[in-house]
C-alpha cells in the first residue's frame, strides 16, 4: 500500500519552502521591533491546559486530538498557542522577573475540522502574547502591530475589525442580552447553535450556519451592555489607535469564540476572492481570567494568532512575493571520473568560502551534467576536464555572460569570490 500523508495535512514541498522561511524571516523581524522575544513551549501539553472547566468554546470542546500516551496520561496535540504559553508563563514563575512579557511563538497546531482550502487539521500559526497588565496602550499596540504587519507584507484587501466585550460584568450582561434574544428562535438555528445558547452564546455570533437568520442581523451589540469604566477603557484604546493614525473599523456583534476574551477583541479580514469563510487571517484579543486559572497570579494579558497558511495565500491571490528561490552560484562538472576527488576538494573550499555550490552524484555523461547544471540556473560552472587537468587547470564558465575562462585549480575559489564580488 502506498503510504498517504494524514487527511487534512500537506506537505511543504522543497521548491514552496523558501516563501514559508521568508515569511517566517519577515515575522521575526517585525516582532522584534516591538521588543518581543520568542517562545517555544511543547507541541503537547497535558489535557487540561486546554480543557479547562470554565472553557466551552467548540474548538476546545470538540476539535482537538486528544489520546492517552502508554502511560495512561491525557494528552492534547495543542489546538491553539495561548493557552500552552500562559501554562509556561506561570509555570516558569516569569511573571516574578519582569512585570510584562512580551513574546511571540510560531509553529503548528493542530484541530479536528472539516479540512477544505485555508482550513486543515494541522495548520501553522505565529502569535504573540503580552502577559502581566491592562494598559490600553498595550491593547493598541496589538492592534497597530497587526495592522503593521499586513501593511509590511503588502496585502491591500485586508481590513482590521475592531471590538470590546467590556469587563466580566459587562460581559455577563451583553451574555444574558443574547441568550434572552435568541432562546425563542432557538429551533430555527442550527444543532450547534442551540446547544450554545446557555453554554455559550457569544459564539452564536460566529457562526456561518445562521448568519443570514433574522435574529443574527438585529442581535443585541455589546456598546449597549458597557459600564461605564469598560466604555471608558475602549475610548482609551481607541484614541491611542487614531493617534497612530492607522485604519479600522469598529464591529459592534465581533465577540470571537474563546471563553476567555474580555474588553478588545479583533480581527483582521482579508477581501480576497474565493476565499469564502477562510477570509480571517488572524484575531486576538484581551484576556484576563486565563493565567489565574492556570494557576497563577491574578494577571490579564493580551495576544493574537495568524494563520501563516492563510496569510501565504493572500500573497499568492495577491501576486506579492518578497522572496527569490535560493540561487546555485556554482556547479562542479568532472569529464572523468579519476577527478572527482578534485570536485569533492574545490567542493569543500567553495563551502568554506559561502559559495553556494554542487556537482552530479548520479555518474552521469558530461553532457548529462550540464543539462543538469543549467536545470538548476547555476551562474558558474566549474569543469574539469582532462586536457586542462594536465595543465593544472579547470575551465570556469559564467552562463550569464557566455564566457569562459581558464583558471588555475588553486585559484578557483579565489576568482569566484571576486566574480561574486564585481557582481553585487
Ligand atoms: P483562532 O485561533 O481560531 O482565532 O485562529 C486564528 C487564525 O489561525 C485564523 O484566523 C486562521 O488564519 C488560522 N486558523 C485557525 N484554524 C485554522 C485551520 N484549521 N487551518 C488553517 N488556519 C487556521
Amino acid at each position: 500500500m502506498a503510504a498517504r500523508k494524514v487527511k487534512g495535512t500537506y506537505d511543504v514541498l522543497p521548491s514552496e519552502s523558501h516563501a514559508w522561511h521568508a515569511l517566517e524571516e519577515k515575522i521575526r523581524f517585525i516582532l522584534g521591533l516591538y521588543n518581543m522575544k520568542e517562545i517555544r513551549t511543547p507541541i503537547l501539553e497535558y489535557s487540561e491546559v486546554f480543557h479547562r472547566d470554565s472553557e466551552a468554546s467548540d474548538m476546545v470542546t470538540k476539535e482537538t486530538y486528544d489520546f492517552d500516551d502508554r502511560s495512561q496520561r491525557k494528552l492534547t496535540l495543542r489546538p491553539e498557542g495561548t493557552a500552552g504559553v500562559i501554562r509556561s508563563y506561570v509555570e516558569n514563575k516569569l511573571y516574578a522577573s519582569q512585570e510584562l512579557e512580551k513574546v511571540y511563538y510560531l509553529g503548528p497546531n493542530f484541530r479536528y475540522e472539516r479540512p477544505q482550502k485555508g482550513r486543515y487539521r494541522q495548520f501553522y500559526q505565529f502569535g504573540v502574547e503580552a502577559i502581566g497588565g491592562i494598559d490600553p496602550a498595550l491593547d493598541a499596540e496589538m492592534i497597530i502591530l497587526s495592522y503593521d504587519f499586513i501593511k509590511r507584507l503588502g496585502l491591500k484587501g485586508v481590513r482590521v475589525r475592531l471590538n470590546t466585550l467590556g469587563d466580566d460584568s459587562s460581559r455577563a450582561a451583553y451574555q444574558k442580552a443574547l441568550e434572552t434574544h435568541f432562546l425563542p428562535v432557538k429551533d430555527e438555528l442550527c444543532a450547534d447553535c442551540q446547544r450554545r445558547i446557555t453554554k455559550n452564546p457569544l459564539r452564536i455570533l460566529d457562526c456561518k450556519v445562521d448568519q443570514d437568520h433574522p435574529a443574527m442581523i438585529n442581535a443585541p451589540v455589546t456598546r449597549d451592555y458597557l459600564n461605564a469604566e469598560s466604555k471608558a477603557y475602549f475610548e482609551t484604546v481607541l484614541e491611542y489607535i487614531n493617534a497612530a493614525k492607522i485604519s479600522y473599523e469598529i464591529s459592534p456583534r465581533l465577540v470571537r469564540g474563546l471563553d476567555y476574551y474580555s474588553h478588545t477583541v479583533f480581527e483582521i479580514e482579508a477581501d480576497i476572492e474565493g476565499f469564502g469563510a477562510q477570509n480571517i487571517l488572524g484575531g486576538g484579543g484581551r484576556y484576563q481570567k486565563l493565567v489565574k486559572e492556570l494557576g497563577g497570579p491574578d494577571l490579564g494579558g493580551i495576544g493574537f494568532a495568524f494563520g501563516m497558511e492563510r496569510l501565504l495565500l493572500a500573497l499568492e491571490a495577491e501576486n506579492i512575493d518578497f522572496w527569490t528561490e535560493p540561487a546555485l552560484d556554482a556547479y562542479i562538472i568532472v569529464s572523468s571520473d579519476r577527478l572527482k576527488a578534485d570536485a569533492v576538494k574545490i567542493l569543500y573550499d567553495l563551502r568554506k568560502a559561502d559559495i553556494v555550490s554542487d556537482m552530479n552524484y548520479m555518474n552521469k555523461s558530461f553532457k548529462a551534467q550540464l543539462k543538469h547544471a543549467l536545470r538548476l540556473n547555476a551562474r558558474y560552472l566549474v569543469i574539469l576536464g582532462d586536457d586542462e587537468y594536465e595543465r593544472g587547470m579547470v575551465a570556469i564558465k559564467d552562463t550569464k555572460t557566455e564566457t569562459q575562462e581558464d583558471v588555475l585549480l588553486q585559484r578557483v575559489e579565489r576568482y569566484l569570490i571576486e566574480k561574486m564580488g564585481e557582481q553585487r
